[in-house]
């Protein structure tokens, strides 16, 4: 007996390392204060992007312990100082965001709390900040009371969520699988493929619709694509709409195609991952007309709401079709099972414990209140703006006026293959890296993208960015021998 108790108290010496007593905290906390201080102090003053692979020895896992301050100094390097930096507001790549810094706060409040955030038994309170979150989601989308929804950990698990729903609606299974039509835009984003193969929906027909000259869903071709669908003995049963694609940030017509789901009996997805929240923008809300139609949508709060990566958002208005797959109770959480009047967060998604991420978008919320996300929304319009006047003046060619704040650009090089010069001014661009750009295709023609979503992105980011442009300009000219 008396040799186990010291051996219980020789273990504890050693384990109480990982439960650090107050002056050990203070003494962590004063450092990662000092770094997060000095980070923000210096983000617009690196380059967005820095080419370059870490060193592996730096970041793996060695058998001795080691000192914050040797960590601190090795992630700076090796992870900080390369690659895209997601916090710069000089980052107008693919979709950016920034961070929000209470967000972060609201992350250590649910790390140090740990608050069991998948089940209301487990913390009421977190659960309820989680629905409340979804409930003020679903008031400004326009979706009812009665309607479900996750927070999950970005866009494509939560449009894997609604895809899930929509295949159990419509009981899409069995020999019913090869003869169901999906409908979607060629500008829909690549997650969803990958969903439907995940979910067993590989097999389906994938009816890919026509674009006008906005990039947005032809509607006349989609009935009609519907109607000779119908006629040929097959089962359309669903239809999936863009709001801002992340392409060119097109919005499709909602409104069009809602009527058109609703006529012909078909699942109506919207994602609006990327441009959902834009709905809160004065001046952009009409493009949102119909987004109220669909039965199920996407919206990713580590885009539109500037959040740090790791917060997705789906809303359902058919409960049924969503507990289908992911409510289920095993006896070991008998306890668990009430006549809750709360959703439990793990019957509407695939995962039981989850991180609390719900806290990271409601601190934010709650602290600053919308204005500043608003003005925010307006902001990156007009500096979406702004950069394509610039563009326009030092002589490149413009993709259509955007709906939202993504758009395309190139130079019209006349001496040279217009893809190839872009091509090769890209390769200069992304070597500067002081702003960081990305590209895409439309119609086969290789375009430069400007993404602008940012919280830090500002006017004089917009400067900077047509400074660099102009010299990357200039080297791609002398690389082809053009004065
Ligand atoms: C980013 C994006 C996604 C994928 O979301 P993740 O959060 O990256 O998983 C899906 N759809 C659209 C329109 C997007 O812009």
């Amino acid at each position: 007996m008396n040799s186990l108790i010291t051996q219980i108290e020789d273990l504890q010496k050693i384990s109480q390392e990982l439960n650090p007593s107050v002056k050990e905290r203070e003494h962590i906390n004063i450092q990662i204060q000092e770094f997060v201080n000095n980070f923000l102090k210096n983000i617009e003053n690196y380059p967005a992007y820095v080419e370059g692979n870490p060193n592996i020895e730096k970041l793996s896992i060695q058998k001795n312990k080691k000192d914050l301050k040797e960590l601190l100094s090795n992630f700076n390097s090796e992870v900080v100082l390369k690659g895209i930096k997601p916090a710069s507001g000089k980052h107008l790549g693919y979709i950016p965001g920034g961070g929000i810094y209470t967000a972060a706060i609201g992350d250590f409040l649910a790390s140090v709390t740990n608050e069991y955030a998948g089940m209301y038994y487990a913390s009421p309170g977190a659960v309820t900040i989680e629905n409340e979150l979804l409930n003020w989601m679903k008031s400004i989308f326009g979706f009812p009371k009665t309607a479900i929804g996750n927070l999950t950990s970005g866009g494509s698990i939560a449009n894997l969520i609604a895809l899930t729903a929509a295949r159990d609606k419509h009981k899409i299974k069995n020999e019913k699988i090869t003869k169901s039509v999906l409908y979607l835009s060629p500008q829909a984003h690549h997650c969803i493929r990958k969903a439907l193969r995940i979910i067993g929906l590989e097999d389906i027909k994938i009816s890919t619709l026509e674009l006008d000259e906005f990039s947005k869903i032809n509607t006349v071709k989609l009935e009609k694509k519907v109607q000779n669908d119908i006629q040929k003995g097959l089962n359309p049963f669903m239809v999936i709409a863009t709001a801002g694609t992340t392409d060119t940030g097109a919005i499709d017509p909602l409104a069009v195609i809602g009527k058109i789901a609703k006529e012909n009996n078909l699942w109506y997805h919207i994602d609006g991952a990327y441009g959902g929240f834009f709905i809160l923008s004065e001046n952009r809300k009409h493009l949102f007309k119909g987004i109220e139609l669909a039965d199920s949508l996407v919206i990713d709060p580590h885009k539109g709401l500037f959040l740090p990566y790791g917060i997705g958002a789906v809303l359902i208005k058919d409960k049924e079709a969503v507990f289908h797959s992911h409510h289920y109770t095993a006896d070991y959480m008998q306890d668990a099972i009430s006549a809750d009047l709360q959703i439990n967060p793990s019957d509407v998604s695939p995962e039981l414990t989850k991180h609390f991420r719900g806290l990271r978008m409601w601190l934010p919320l709650q602290i600053h209140g919308l204005e500043p996300f608003k003005a925010s929304f307006d902001e990156k319009i007009l500096l979406t703006a702004y950069f394509r006047n610039k563009l326009t003046e030092i002589g490149f060619k413009l993709g259509p006026q955007p709906d939202l704040t993504v758009s395309y650009f190139w130079y019209p090089s006349k001496e040279i293959d217009e893809n190839v010069f872009n091509e090769k001014l890209i390769e200069f661009i992304h070597k500067n890296g002081d702003v960081f750009l990305s590209t895409t295709k439309i119609k086969g023609k290789f375009v430069i993208r400007m993404a602008i979503l940012s919280i830090r992105t500002k006017k004089v980011t917009i400067d900077t960015a047509i400074e660099m442009i102009l010299k990357c300009l200039i080297q791609t000219k002398e690389v082809f021998s053009i004065s």
